[in-house]
């Protein structure tokens, strides 16, 4: 491989990608803006006009601050790359841990240093969008002592759990020979499917307190809409979600069949019996089409490929050399392939991101269509409504920043999908 021309294709990836996305940012401004004067009608009578104009404002305020986040991401990116910051990391540390230590301890402590660093890096952005963005929006629950104890939590369990895994997929790397790349995404894989399992059970309550539900009518109302779905409820539970957020959200967790079905405080606060009753239908609705799993084998042959890929580049001169990194002479350099490998990835996969956005609005649709023949299409409305209002979403975005980055179709496409209209809406409402 030819470093120079890497160098290039890797230049004008990072530079392009930064141009789509400002002027998707500025489309979606332009449109929410031009439209945050009134209600759309299709809405009117059923979203209150301050709520319509908070979504607008709320949206505006997230893309103006994304525009620097992004433009700072780069230029951090350029910096650990093509300006020598990952080379220069690695000299400091060839230098005083790998004579010493050896060359295992010194990529561990080269990955580690670089988390570290870039999570430093970031802290203000996430210190901002919390307490400045999130809080003039009413949205942030959580404390600086809080924000600061998920932190650390996260850094720990990042080392715990990440430390051995890098150890394993390093160590497969040096001894596993040319078809290495194989052996450690089957271990990754491995290690995907078991987090899957004791996720709910062991890591997501070190964050929030799961309290079993405690109000039997819904407990009966959602029993009686699983089995007429097929499903067999293992246990209903309660998320303190409001600790940290207003945002509203519920899960379904597990394996097979059994499923259990998890409610953040803040949709039971907000929603009635027949709403919540038609949010889960569609929840289930994704089970019932095997979204999750669709999604995971399309994941699991992605990052195949991927590490097809990283196992190629990783014996290249011209891929270090392309981003800004010297080989090493004598230790190994699969730590550096990895963090490269990591970094030259996302700008040039922006640009299949539409392809995946608009799978999951196919999956959207179904799950709704699910919903409707299992539970009641005019509370699914309701309830998106509410939640579109609580999370301060806006209701008008411009069509083609729509068809580029939502996971979920817009409100008034699903609307316009389930075979409503907003007439049946406001009678309903009423
Ligand atoms: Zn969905």
């Amino acid at each position: 491989m030819n470093p120079v021309v890497l160098s290039i294709a890797f230049a004008v990836a990072i530079l392009a990608s930064l141009l789509v996305k400002f002027w998707l940012a500025t489309r979606q401004m332009r449109h929410v803006a031009a439209h945050r004067g009134a209600v759309p009608a299709a809405f009117a009578g059923t979203v209150p006009l301050d709520a319509h104009q908070k979504a607008a404002d709320y949206t505006l305020a997230k893309l103006r601050f994304g525009i620097v986040n992004d433009a700072f991401g780069s230029a951090v990116l350029i910096a650990w790359t093509l300006l020598g910051g990952l080379g220069a990391l690695n000299d400091a540390l060839l230098g005083w841990v790998a004579p010493h230590w050896g060359a295992m301890a010194y990529q561990l402590l080269l990955v580690g240093a670089f988390v570290l660093i870039g999570a430093l890096i970031e802290l203000p952005f996430d210190l901002y969008s919390t307490f400045r963005l999130e809080q003039r929006f009413g949205f942030n629950k959580t404390t600086v002592a809080l924000f600061f104890s998920d932190l650390v939590k996260s850094l720990l369990l990042g080392v715990a759990i990440g430390g051995p895994l890098l150890a394993l997929v390093l160590w497969i790397m040096q001894a596993a020979g040319g078809l290495w790349w194989l052996w450690a995404w089957g271990a990754l894989t491995a290690f995907q499917l078991l987090a899957m399992v004791v996720y709910p059970t062991l890591i997501a309550p070190l964050f929030n307190k799961f309290e079993p539900l405690a109000d039997d009518a819904l407990i009966a109302r959602v029993q009686s809409l699983m089995q007429r779905c097929g499903f067999r409820a293992k246990g209903f539970f309660v998320m303190d979600g409001s600790r940290r957020s207003a945002h509203a959200n519920a899960y379904f967790t597990g394996f097979g069949a059994g499923k259990r079905v998890v409610f953040f405080d803040t949709l039971l606060k907000r929603l009635n019996g027949d709403e919540v009753e038609a949010v889960l239908a569609h929840e289930l609705g994704h089970f019932a089409h095997r979204h999750i799993v669709k999604r995971m084998v399309l994941t699991l042959a992605f990052s195949l490929a991927g590490f097809a890929l990283l196992g190629w580049l990783a014996s290249q001169w011209g891929f270090y050399a392309g981003l800004g990194v010297t080989p090493n002479a004598v230790f190994s350099d699969n730590a550096l392939a990895l963090l490269l490998f990591m970094m030259a990835l996302p700008p040039f996969l922006f640009f299949v991101s539409p392809l995946f956005a608009s799978l999951s609005r196919r999956d959207e649709y179904e799950a709704d269509a699910y919903a409707r023949s299992n539970a009641n299409a005019t509370d699914l409305v309701r309830a998106l409504l509410k939640l579109y209002e609580d999370n301060a979403a806006t209701l008008t975005p411009d069509p083609v920043y729509v068809r580029f980055y939502y996971s979920h179709p817009p409100a008034s496409s699903r609307i316009a999908a389930l075979g409503l209209s907003h007439v049946s809406l406001a009678g309903a409402a009423a």
